[in-house]
């Protein structure tokens, strides 16, 4: 495919440009290089790119699962029309769950109360509910304590004689994934392959164990198992940038994500002016500056006033001062070529030197999972396909 997404289109103001071609390749890349099936998490709309084009996307890469948390997110998927196997795992006490049992929706139990609800659900329905089980490993979240969880399983059992449920899947996160010197996923291995053993002596016969998230399917091959549950990778985010030995590089995967605005305004300005709120950057030198139209209510983070960079004109240049909530300033130097109107690239794929999400998730002390998600604002989204002929 190619690196770069069709971005090229008239540009008003300032939007987020999606790759549904950058999507689907790196779902099929990493199904064909994990050799195992995929469950693409598509929660927080997509990590920002859209929840139901990105399952789309993801579906036509070949992910056999989708996994999102909420209720509302499951509904949504099944209102748009998605009809394959879906998880979710964030279901409130107060949410009824017969919307998701009647649509099919795998639901995560963590406590014998959900598993009370969801049974209560199907009988009410005449159906079977499929239901996972989640047990905490470690990371003291979701899931059923380890002290617990013979009780969940015992109680799970006995409904799936009855009839009542079906426990289709055993489940766990991981505390620490990216990092490989953390002895925490070596150990949340092992307490999951006992909660397994558990489940099993008690009568249980999952169709799926998954423990690995998209860190854990990439360094950890022993995490792999039945499942894995990809997020951040779908949508060519690297989830552990700079770990030695990470296969990420080999990969290929492609940035689903372009961030792009045109210049408001552009202008010279003294030495020893200040620029923007509090002055937190003072011209040296004579210069010139262009008006970016998208700030903090966009979801441009703060922290990145005077770090980050952005791409104008085929080069990166420095943002100055504070990020404010409807702009930014971007310092273009002695360069005279650049007027009001030119295209500014926040990031996107990096393929044309513009910076990328992890530049910026670097610059605001952050991860990129936030720097994509977060973004929004005022500015809307556009979907292209870089694989189809026309759209460049
Ligand atoms: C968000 C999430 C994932 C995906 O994590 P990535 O690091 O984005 O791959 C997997 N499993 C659960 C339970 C999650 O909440």
């Amino acid at each position: 495919m190619s690196p770069r997404p069709a971005t090229r289109a008239p540009l008003r103001r300032a939007e987020i440009v999606i790759d549904l071609a950058a999507i689907r390749h790196n779902v099929s890349r990493l199904r064909e290089y994990l050799r195992t099936p995929i469950m693409t998490v598509v929660k927080a709309d997509g990590y920002g790119h859209g929840l139901v084009e990105a399952a789309r996307a993801a579906r036509e890469g070949g992910a056999d699962w989708l996994g999102v948390a909420s209720a509302d997110e499951a509904l949504a998927l099944r209102a748009a029309g998605d009809q394959g196997r879906l998880l979710a795992w964030l279901i409130m006490p107060s949410e009824p769950v017969e919307d998701l049992v009647a649509a099919d929706i795998d639901v995560t139990a963590y406590t014998v109360t959900d598993l009370e609800k969801f049974a209560a659900a199907g009988d009410a329905l005449g159906r079977t509910p499929r239901v996972q089980l989640k047990v905490d490993t470690g990371l003291s979240r979701g899931g059923a304590a380890f002290a617990d969880w013979s009780n969940l399983v015992a109680l799970a059992r006995i409904l799936e004689a009855e009839g009542a449920l079906r426990v289709t899947g055993i489940w766990s996160h991981f505390a620490s994934g990216e990092d490989p010197a953390d002895p925490a996923s070596a150990l949340q291995e092992k307490v999951f392959a006992e909660a397994v053993t558990i489940a099993e002596q008690a009568g249980l016969r999952p169709e799926v164990r998954h423990l690995a998230n998209s860190a854990g399917a990439l360094l950890r091959p022993s995490a792999r198992l039945d499942l894995v549950r990809v997020g951040v990778a779908t949508y060519g985010i690297d989830p552990a940038p700079g770990v030695d030995g990470s296969p990420w590089a080999e990969l290929g995967l492609v940035p689903a994500m372009t961030v792009r605005a045109e210049l408001a305004l552009v202008k010279r300005i003294d030495a020893g002016a200040g620029v923007s709120y509090n002055h937190t950057w003072v011209a040296e030198e004579p210069t010139t500056v262009g008006l970016i139209p998208v700030g903090y209510a966009e979801g441009i983070q703060r922290r990145a006033g005077n770090r980050a960079s952005v791409w104008v004109g085929g080069v990166q240049r420095p943002v100055r001062g504070t990020v404010c909530m409807d702009q930014i300033m971007v310092d273009l130097g002695d360069d005279t070529s650049i007027e009001p109107g030119a295209e500014v690239v926040l990031w996107g794929t990096g393929a044309d030197g513009e910076p990328t999400a992890q530049d910026w998730a670097e610059a605001s002390e952050t991860i990129a999972y936030e720097i994509v998600t977060r973004i929004g604002g005022r500015m809307k989204r556009r979907y292209v396909d870089s694989e189809q002929e026309g759209d460049q």
